[in-house]
């Protein structure tokens, strides 16, 4: 290659900016599939100056600012031109939407953006939409709660609008439990910076019934299931951990393609149409019930099980569809994978962890990655954010995988501590 060529290649080269927070699990397998995709990334951080310029992070963004946030993207655009933005979590898919906008590139409006977040206009916009949803009710944190608990319907669930990862979110089933639930949001959204006036919440019918979680990607509106993952342990609450995902779904096919369907109305009613999103439902006898819809791809490290066409991952998949590139198969592999985001068996310092080797060596168990940090403090939910780690698995039937994680869980063992940290005067 000669040194003409060299350059061409280069300004050829398509340059993606991957929006995301400094705690986000999902920056390793995007930045990989990017370097795989030959794509030439500026990772958007939400740090401030100061501190993105320490990290040498090339753009240090504000995500509470989304204006100043554009202004930064765009004057970069300039002399850097950016062919997608992505939000690789929830935290700035609206300021991609607008990034988006304000440089003419392809994606979801900055209104289908705000409605895939905030789950009061989610529900207003698929009960609009004809999306089978749960009877909801926006109330505020002022509002009495002993008063509020004579006003719903139990069992009922209540939750916060823009959380995600179960935060917050709570069932009760009667109005004692109600006003407790009612009390410990207000402290959690309140310690968060919500304002103790201002910030509404949702109550709405406690929906019984098999829950999945549906991974597609939207061209101009259609719908292309990627997969459709089974939750196999119940989610009665009163929290509810997401614990073992499984894939490909043990669900009659009708019922799968309802779950589709369900889906499919759900994105038109938000206006979503370009790019990955992940949807939550419920089945019952009454059929499919949209939870959730965001308009991101599966949290966690959990896209690290998928495969597609000839062992293209998720995100590969994804950045290809954001730069505009064909797209030949999106066939998930035919066997079976699982993965379990560990639950926080209690709150306290986490010592140490054992049995990680004893675990990897049960059969199917293809991966073991524990992410919280020893020596510093687990939450758990409704308050917590974060997980204890990652359980994957394969295995040539979906029921196989869920024994092989049940199995290798069964062998982990965390030790974590109550004990607070005192200082003692000298
Ligand atoms: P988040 O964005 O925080 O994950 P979700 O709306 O997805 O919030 O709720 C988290 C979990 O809570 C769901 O996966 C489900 O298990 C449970 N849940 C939420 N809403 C309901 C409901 N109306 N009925 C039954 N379970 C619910
Ligand atoms: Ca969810």
């Amino acid at each position: 290659m000669d040194s003409q060529e060299v350059l061409q290649g280069q300004s050829e080269q398509k340059r993606v900016l991957l929006l995301m927070s400094p705690a986000t699990y999902r920056a390793g397998a995007f930045l990989q599939a990017a370097k795989k995709l030959n794509l030439a990334v500026v990772v958007g951080i939400d740090l401030p100056e100061t501190l993105s310029e320490y990290w040498h992070v090339p753009l240090g963004l504000d995500f509470a600012n989304p204006q100043a946030s554009i202004d930064t993207i765009v004057e970069y655009a300039r002399e850097y031109p950016i062919s997608a933005i992505l939000s690789v979590d929830d935290s700035a898919s609206e300021l991609a939407a607008l990034a988006c906008a304000a440089l003419g590139l392809p994606g979801n409006s900055p209104e289908a953006a705000e409605a895939a977040r905030d789950k009061l206009l989610m529900r207003q916009l698929m009960s609009a939409g004809g999306a089978p949803c749960p009877i909801f009710r926006p109330f505020y944190l002022r509002d009495d709660p002993y008063e509020t608990a004579g006003q719903v319907a139990y069992p009922c669930v209540l939750k916060p609008t823009r959380l995600s990862g179960s935060r917050g979110v709570i069932r009760a089933d009667n109005p004692r439990e109600f006003v407790a639930a009612f009390q410990r949001l207000k402290r959690m959204l309140v310690a968060d910076g919500y304002s103790p006036y201002e910030t509404a919440f949702l109550v709405e019918d406690f929906i019984p019934g098999f829950e999945v979680a549906l991974e597609g990607l939207l061209t101009h509106g259609q719908l292309k299931v990627l997969t459709l993952f089974d939750k196999p342990d119940p989610l009665d609450g009163p929290f509810f951990e997401e614990t073992i995902y499984t894939t490909p779904s043990r669900l009659p096919a009708e019922t799968q393609e309802a779950i589709a369907r369900s889906v499919s109305i759900a994105a038109a009613s938000l206006g979503l149409s370009e790019g990955p999103v992940h949807a939550e439902l419920r089945v019952n006898e009454d059929g499919p019930w949209m939870l959730e819809m965001a308009g991101r791809s599966i949290g966690g490290l959990c896209s690290t099980i998928l495969e597609f066409g000839s062992g293209m991952c998720l995100e590969e998949l994804i950045l290809r569809h954001a730069t505009g590139d064909e797209i030949e198969s999106v066939e998930r592999e035919s066997s079976a994978a699982g993965v379990m985001m560990i639950p926080i068996p209690s709150s306290g310092i986490l010592r140490s962890v054992h049995g990680v080797e004893d675990a990897l060596n049960v059969p199917r168990i293809t991966g073991i990655e524990i992410t919280a940090k020893l020596n510093y403090p687990l939450v758990p939910l409704p308050e917590g954010s974060s997980y204890l780690g990652f359980i994957f698995a394969r295995g040539e039937t979906p029921a196989e995988v869920e024994a092989a994680i049940r199995e290798a869980h069964a062998l982990l063992r965390f030790d974590v501590r109550r004990e607070i940290p005192v200082l003692r005067a000298m």
